[in-house]
C-alpha cells in the first residue's frame, strides 16, 4: 500500500514537473519520479541474467534464422557472456549494455532493440542488409545479479576501466570478440545520476551524450568526426521524440575504458597481440538518468530511440553526411536534488 501511494505521488510529481518546464514557470528543482529515502528498489521488473538467457533464446528461436546467439566466454562466477548477432551487412556495429551491473534499464532496451532488428519493418531490413549488429545485453552479469557497478570475481573492479590491465575474464572475452568481429562503430549504454539539471536552466536533464570517452587529441580526425556524427544523430532523434533535455557528458579522458581502447588500440590481454590499427572509427556512449525501478518504459525509450536512429543512419549511409555544427552548442549539466 505504501508503495502504491509513493508511486501515485511520483506520478503527480512527474506531471507537475513537465508542465512547469513547458510553461517556463518559476524556478523549481526537477520533478520526479525519484528514488525515495528508505526505498527498496525492486529488481523484479528489471531484466536479470535469467531474463537475458530466456529472451535471447526466444528471439533466436522465433527469428527464422535472422538472429544467432553465442557466448564470448564466461564471467568470473561462470555465467555465459551472451551476445546476439543480427544482419549480414559489411559494416559491423557493436552495441553493449550493462557493463556497470547496477545500471538497470539498458539490458531491457538492448533486448527490445534486438527484437526490432529481427522484425519485418523496413528499417530493420535496411539495417540487416547493411550492418552486422553485435548486441551484448549484459556485459557484466555477475555485477548485474549482485546489483553493483563492478565485477565480483575474482576481483571487484570497474570493468569499464579494465581494457589496459585485463584483470577480469569479462574484459578478456569481450576484447577477443571485438578483435575478431572488428566493429567499425560502437555504442555503450549507461545510466547516470538521478536528477542532473541542464546548466543555466531549471530543466531536468534526462539524457547525456558521451561523444568522447578520451580527449579528441587521442583520436584520428575521422574518429572524432564520426563520434560527433553519431552523437548528433542521437540528439536529433531525441528532439523528434519529445520532452527530453539533452546535455553533454562531462569531458573525460579515460584511456582504459572499453570504448576508448576500441578507438586507440594498443593494449591486449596476456598472450594476445595488441591491435595496432583499430577497426573502430566511431564509439560513443549514452547516459540515461536513474530512477530505480520507476519509469521503466520512458527510460528504455531514451536508450532505444537514439540507438535505432544511429543504426539506421549507419545502415542507409546518412551518418556520413550528418551535420555536426550543433555539437558545440549542446549544454552541460550539474547534479541537482530530485523532486523537490
Ligand atoms: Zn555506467
Amino acid at each position: 500500500m505504501r508503495r502504491t501511494l509513493t508511486a501515485l505521488a511520483s506520478a503527480t510529481l512527474l506531471a507537475t514537473g513537465l508542465a512547469s518546464t513547458a510553461a517556463a514557470d518559476p524556478p523549481h528543482n526537477p520533478g520526479g519520479p525519484c528514488i525515495q529515502d528508505q526505498q527498496d528498489v525492486s529488481l523484479e521488473s528489471v531484466a536479470g541474467y535469467a531474463d537475458v538467457v530466456r529472451e535471447l533464446a526466444r528471439i533466436e528461436r522465433t527469428s527464422g534464422g535472422l538472429v544467432t546467439v553465442d557466448s564470448a566466454g564466461q564471467s568470473g562466477e561462470g555465467r555465459e557472456l551472451l551476445y546476439a548477432t543480427v544482419g549480414s551487412g559489411p559494416t559491423t556495429f557493436w552495441l553493449q549494455a550493462r557493463i556497470h551491473g547496477n545500471e538497470l534499464h539498458s539490458t531491457e532496451a538492448a533486448l527490445q532493440i534486438l527484437d526490432l532488428l529481427a522484425s519485418g519493418s523496413p528499417a530493420a531490413r535496411t539495417i540487416r542488409d547493411n550492418l552486422t549488429v553485435i548486441v551484448i545485453p549484459m556485459y557484466n552479469p555477475d555485477g548485474a545479479e549482485a546489483n553493483i557497478r563492478q565485477s565480483t570475481t575474482p576481483s571487484v573492479i570497474d570493468l569499464n576501466r579494465d581494457w589496459e590491465n585485463f584483470a577480469q575474464p569479462e574484459s578478456v572475452a569481450f576484447w577477443r570478440l571485438w578483435r575478431d568481429t572488428a566493429p567499425e562503430l560502437a555504442l555503450d549504454l549507461h545510466h547516470m545520476g538521478e536528477a542532473p539539471v541542464v546548466d543555466g536552466t531549471d530543466d531536468l536533464n534526462q539524457f547525456q551524450i558521451g561523444a568522447r570517452s578520451i580527449d579528441p587529441s587521442r583520436m584520428t580526425d575521422e574518429q572524432w568526426l564520426t563520434n560527433r556524427q553519431m552523437a548528433m544523430v542521437s540528439v536529433e532523434a531525441l528532439d523528434r521524440y519529445g520532452p527530453v533535455n539533452v546535455a553533454h557528458y562531462p569531458l573525460i579522458d579515460i584511456t582504459n575504458a572499453a570504448l576508448s581502447r576500441m578507438l586507440m588500440g594498443g593494449t591486449a590481454p596476456a598472450g594476445e597481440q595488441a591491435v595496432t590499427e583499430p577497426p573502430t572509427r566511431g564509439a560513443i556512449f549514452y547516459e540515461v538518468r536513474s530512477v530505480g525501478q520507476k519509469s521503466n518504459g520512458q527510460l528504455e525509450n531514451l536508450f532505444r530511440i537514439p540507438t535505432m536512429a544511429v543504426l539506421l543512419a549507419a545502415a542507409n549511409g546518412s551518418l556520413g553526411s550528418q551535420d555536426v555544427s550543433g555539437y558545440p552548442d549542446l549544454p552541460f549539466a550539474s547534479q541537482g536534488p530530485c523532486g523537490m
